[in-house]
């Protein structure tokens, strides 16, 4: 370990380059050719009133009116990852990208990768076969059209594939998509599945497409969180140092992080109606967020999923 990182400190000059992903930078990074996988970072594009969470206290007919802060928050994040030159997969709602076409070409053109969340964070869980398909195909027309690039990756709102949708990675593979991000192996009250992989694989024997489970970290006999979203803000950035350091030199696999636009957004309108538990998760650690970004930039080489993966 600590050999590891000394070398890793010649050879880029950063502290803190955990041994188990390689050398900065981005897209320059993953040209390399390297046994050690640069690390996924992702972004879930949507406002803050779009949460699973809120579903009961905002209902979708609401959202036309309600005012909106994601391309501000976007704006901030392709700032940040334009400063550390890294790039990322933006997992973006089709209801957002038809109201901000401005967004949408600024991501494409800075060389992220534009990816689909679902026309409007209808979880899969929730939907027949049939509807599910209409949804991803809709949601991939709209981003192709307005991105003029192939969308290959889908991540379903609240990770919510798993035993009771067995028909969703069959219908993203017919409908174009080559990788999925839309579980995680965890015993948690609104998704996951503790007893998933934890790596990414190919779920179909003839096919190369991907489901790529957000990172976990192996602890005691148990998975534990280690992917970003809520427990980004609520557990110490220490954690998530030590465990995608732990994770990448004893997988040697990429670690997936991610997190949603109005996670660094402390200023955002506090949603009326909401249960006590949702707020706690929602509205903790807000102000903090954005410095810990700098430090997961700082410390890790990042990249987009397909980079990472494909
Ligand atoms: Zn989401």
């Amino acid at each position: 370990m600590t050999q590891a990182l000394a070398r890793s400190e010649d050879r880029d000059g950063l502290p803190g380059k955990a041994d188990g992903v390689s050398s900065q930078d981005g897209m320059r990074g993953a040209e390399k050719a390297t046994s050690k996988p640069l690390n996924a970072f992702t972004i879930d594009v949507e406002e803050h009133f779009q949460v699973s969470a809120f579903e009961a206290a905002v209902p979708r007919s609401d959202w036309e009116g309600l005012g909106s802060r994601v391309e501000d928050n976007v704006s901030r994040l392709l700032d940040l990852l334009a400063r550390h030159e890294t790039t990322a997969t933006f997992f973006t709602l089709g209801w957002v990208a038809e109201r901000h076409p401005e967004m949408i070409r600024r991501i494409v053109g800075e060389g992220h990768e534009l990816a689909s969340h679902g026309y409007s964070h209808v979880r899969v869980n929730t939907q027949s076969a049939e509807a599910f398909r209409e949804d991803v195909r809709k949601t991939k027309a709209i981003l192709e059209d307005m991105s003029g690039v192939r969308v290959l990756g889908y991540r379903a709102a609240s990770f919510s594939i798993g035993h009771s949708t067995p028909w969703a990675l069959p219908i993203l593979r017919e409908e174009g998509h080559l990788y999925s991000s839309s579980t995680v192996p965890i015993a948690h009250d609104l998704y996951g599945d503790p007893d998933g992989q934890r790596f990414a694989y190919k779920p179909f024997p003839d096919d190369d497409f991907l489901e790529v489970p957000v990172t976990t970290l192996r602890l005691f006999g148990r998975n534990l969180p280690c992917g970003g979203g809520g427990f980004f803000r609520l557990l110490p950035y220490a954690y998530f140092r030590w465990g995608y350091g732990k994770i990448g030199r004893e997988s040697g696999e990429p670690c997936i992080f991610y997190l949603h636009p109005w996670e660094i957004d402390p200023e955002q309108p506090r949603i009326a109606g909401a249960a006590l538990k949702s707020r706690i998760r929602h509205y903790t650690n807000l102000g903090r967020t954005f410095n810990r970004l700098e430090s997961l930039l700082r410390d890790f080489s990042w990249t987009s999923m397909a980079r990472a993966f494909l």
